[in-house]
C-alpha cells in the first residue's frame, strides 16, 4: 500500500524547526509494508491544507496528516480535514469531560479554548492521547484511511503505535520489503549506473537507489512483494547479478570502509600509519572514528610543509626540490618513511592538490598522490579528483583506504590516472 504524509505547522517551514515526525512514521510504515510516496509541510492555512488533503487523498489509499490538533486557533487540521472530505465536524461531549478531567487532575481548570478539541470528524473513531490533550482521529472509508495526529513527538509516537498500527495491519494483507546494500569504491556514479541498470530495470517489483558520496556509492535495492520469500528471493537474485558485475569494488553491504578496513587489519593482526599532507588529518580521523582501533592504527604525521615532510617522514630534500611535494616519487617516500619510523606493517601517505588554488599546468586541482607501503615496498598511484576542496579530500582519504583494503585482501590495485 502507498501512502502520504502531510506535516502541518508553519513552524515547520521555517529554518528554525524541521519535520521529524515524518520521519519516524516512515520507518514505522515501512515496517509495516507501506511505502512513503509523498510528503507535504504546509503551514498553519486551512484552504491551504484542505487543498493538499484533497490531492493527497485522490492519489494515496492512506493518509496521515500530524500537528496542528491543538487547542488554538491556528490549528485548524480537524477543519482542514472536514473541509477535503466534505464532511461535518461533530461536538463530543466525552472528549470534553476526558479533557476537563485531564485538567481537573493537574488542579487547573480547562480553557474555554480547549472546547474545539472535542470536535471530530463525522464518522472518524476517535484515538485517545495518554498523554496530551489532543486525540487523534481514524477515517476509514472501505480500505482506505486518513490518520490524525498530533505534532508532539511524545504524543505521536505512543498513539501511532498503540492504536493506528493494529488499525493499519486490519486494512489489507501487508506487503513484505526486502532490502539490499552494496557500498560501492573505486568507481564514478555514471560508469557503476551504466553497469548495474540493465540489472535492476528488469525487475519491477525491485525499487534501485543509488547515492553517490566521494569515493563512496551506495546501491539500495527495494523488493516489495506480498510473500517475504518472493521480496527476499527478488533482491538476492538482482544483487547476485550486481555483485557480477562489479565484483571487488563492492566494499560491504553497508558499513563504512572505515569499519570494514579496521576489521580487516584487526584480523590480520597489522597495523597502519598514516602521512597526510592535502587531507590534513581526514584520513587519520576516519581511521580512529572507529571504536577499538586503537588495536591496530599507530599513529602518523600531518605534514603539510615540505620541511616537515623530510623532518618527521623522512623524505629526501631532493625528491621535493626535484619532483616537488605533489609527485609520485615523494608519496612513495612519504609512505616508506613513515613505515620505517613508526614501525606499522603498512602506511599510506596522501600528497596532493585540494584546491581551489595551487594548481598548475601539469599538477592541476584535484591531482593528488597516494602511496601504500608493506613490507615489499611502497606502490603509489596518481589520482585526479573532480570537485571541490572537500570533495578532494574526501575522495583522497576514501580512496587511501580502499588502497589498503585491496592490499589485505590480496585484489589487483585500481589503475588511477596515467603517470604524466
Ligand atoms: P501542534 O500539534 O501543531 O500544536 O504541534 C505542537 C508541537 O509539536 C509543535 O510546536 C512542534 O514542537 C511539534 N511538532 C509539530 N509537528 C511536528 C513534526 N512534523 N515534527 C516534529 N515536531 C513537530
Ligand atoms: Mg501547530
Amino acid at each position: 500500500m502507498d501512502a502520504e504524509i502531510i506535516a502541518v505547522g508553519s513552524e515547520l517551514l521555517t529554518p528554525e524547526r524541521i519535520d521529524t515526525n515524518s520521519l519516524w512514521l516512515t520507518a514505522q510504515l515501512n515496517e509495516l509494508g507501506i511505502e512513503v510516496v509523498a510528503k507535504m509541510v504546509i503551514g498553519d492555512d486551512r484552504r491551504r491544507l484542505a487543498e493538499a488533503v484533497r490531492a493527497a487523498w485522490e492519489r494515496s489509499p492512506l493518509l496521515l496528516v500530524t500537528g496542528g490538533l491543538g487547542p488554538t486557533e491556528d490549528d485548524v487540521t480537524r477543519e482542514a480535514v472536514a473541509d477535503a472530505l466534505g464532511r461535518e465536524l461533530v461536538f463530543q461531549p466525552e472528549i470534553l469531560a476526558a479533557i476537563e478531567e485531564r485538567f481537573r487532575r493537574a488542579g487547573r481548570v480547562m480553557a474555554e479554548i480547549n472546547r474545539r478539541q472535542a470536535y471530530v470528524i463525522q464518522g472518524a473513531e476517535v484515538l485517545p492521547n495518554g498523554v496530551g490533550t489532543a486525540p487523534g482521529q481514524w477515517i476509514r472509508e472501505q480500505r482506505r484511511a486518513v490518520v490524525l495526529l498530533p505534532g508532539p513527538p511524545g504524543e505521536l509516537k505512543p498513539m501511532f503505535t498503540d492504536q493506528v498500527r493494529p488499525r493499519l495491519r486490519a486494512l489489507g494483507p501487508p506487503l513484505a520489503i526486502r532490502t539490499l546494500t552494496f557500498r560501492v569504491a573505486g568507481i564514478a556514479e555514471s560508469d557503476l549506473d551504466q553497469r548495474i541498470a540493465p540489472i535492476y530495470k528488469r525487475y519491477a517489483d525491485l525499487a534501485t537507489t543509488v547515492l553517490a558520496a566521494p569515493g563512496d556509492i551506495q546501491v539500495h535495492l527495494r523488493a516489495r512483494c506480498e510473500e517475504e520469500a518472493k521480496a527476499q528471493s527478488l533482491v538476492e537474485e538482482a544483487g547476485r547479478q550486481i555483485e557480477a558485475v562489479l565484483g571487488d569494488r563492492i566494499y560491504s553491504n553497508g558499513e563504512p570502509m572505515e569499519v570494514v578496513l579496521g576489521r580487516l587489519l584487526a584480523e590480520r593482526r597489522a597495523t597502519v600509519a598514516v602521512a597526510e599532507s592535502c587531507t590534513g588529518g581526514l584520513l587519520a580521523q576516519r581511521i580512529t572514528s572507529v571504536p577499538g582501533s586503537s588495536a591496530y592504527f599507530v599513529g602518523g604525521f600531518l605534514v603539510y610543509t615540505d620541511a616537515l615532510k623530510s623532518a618527521l617522514a623522512g623524505v629526501p630534500q631532493h625528491l621535493l626540490r626535484e619532483h616537488g611535494a605533489v609527485s609520485e616519487p615523494v608519496a612513495r617516500a612519504l609512505a616508506e618513511g613513515t613505515r620505517a619510523r613508526t614501525a606499522a606493517t603498512y602506511a599510506l601517505a596522501v600528497t596532493g592538490v585540494a584546491g581551489p588554488g595551487g594548481g598548475t599546468e601539469s599538477t592541476p586541482v584535484g591531482t593528488v598522490f597516494i602511496a601504500l607501503a608493506g613490507s615489499e615496498g611502497a606502490l603509489a598511484r596518481k589520482f585526479r579528483f573532480l570537485g571541490d576542496r572537500e570533495r578532494v579530500r574526501a575522495f583522497a582519504a576514501q580512496t587511501a583506504m580502499d588502497m589498503l583494503r585491496r592490499q589485505l585482501l590480496g585484489l589487483p590495485q585500481l589503475p588511477g590516472v596515467a603517470p604524466s
